[in-house]
């Protein structure tokens, strides 16, 4: 899967890729990363990318000339390619779209600066829009990461162990339960006793009861929605 970033800070988003599951997945050619930065395509002799709001107001915002070169040119280079803008005004990005996004073969992320875009250009080439919640970063580099991490995930071979997924929060309704690492007993705290008796159907039902208690405690309406489903279900 190929992921591009259109953003005029290479730097803060390059460094991420250098650790961990991701690198080892660009080592293995199942992830490829490539950067695009809109100034190469500004006509301006200053190589500027951004002008004072039509209409007044503050702060600049990114202009369309260079998006448009630059989007026009992924596109022919790739037909495919399905074109992200990141903005605090969309849906907010969800463990769904990361699943149903890891079947796609290229993503392009755009990433604003300063007060955001020139919504023509959004309008002209977003396949979609996605916030991360409902706060103001200064660019769209983090929320770019945000995505492109949630998705890889879900990326045949990205993982070592594919069952940790099936089994995480948000793939059901439910939250995952809590996990304990050895040893079960640390400066007198202990596991749940059942973990160590080895019977996996009692473990299962126990983690599902685990379950149960943490999405009520923290995500009410999770539970809900777990209810709802079973009771469809029957
Ligand atoms: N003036 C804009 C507004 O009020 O909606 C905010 C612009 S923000 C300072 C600059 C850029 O950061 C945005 O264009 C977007 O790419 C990114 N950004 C900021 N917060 C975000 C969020 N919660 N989710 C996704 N992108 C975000």
């Amino acid at each position: 899967m190929r992921f591009t970033f259109v953003t005029l800070f290479q730097n803060i988003v390059e460094g991420y890729f250098n650790d961990s599951i991701l690198k080892r997945a660009i080592e293995k050619n199942i992830l490829s990363v490539s950067y695009i930065d809109p100034r190469d395509f500004s006509l301006n002799k200053h190589n500027k990318v951004d002008d004072t709001a039509v209409g007044g107001g503050a702060g600049m915002v990114m202009n369309p000339q260079p998006l448009f070169y630059c989007l026009d040119n992924l596109k022919k280079q790739d037909e495919d390619v399905h074109i992200i803008f990141l903005t605090p005004v969309a849906k907010q990005f969800k463990q769904r779209d990361a699943k149903r996004l890891a079947k796609k073969s290229h993503l392009a992320f755009v990433s604003g600066r300063y007060e955001g875009i020139d919504e023509r250009v959004i309008e002209t080439y977003a396949d979609e829009v996605f916030s991360i919640g409902d706060y103001i970063l200064t660019g769209g580099e983090l929320p770019s990461l945000v995505i492109c991490d949630a998705v890889s995930r879900n990326v045949d071979g990205v993982l070592g162990n594919s069952e940790s997924l099936e089994i995480e929060s948000f793939e059901t309704s439910l939250l995952e339960a809590p996990s304990f690492s050895k040893p079960a007993n640390y400066q007198g705290i202990e596991v749940p006793k059942e973990y160590l008796k080895g019977n996996h159907s009692k473990i299962r039902t126990l983690k599902i009861a685990l379950s149960e208690c943490k999405s009520k405690f923290f995500r009410p309406e999770q539970l809900l929605k777990h209810i709802t489903r079973k009771s469809y279900e029957k």
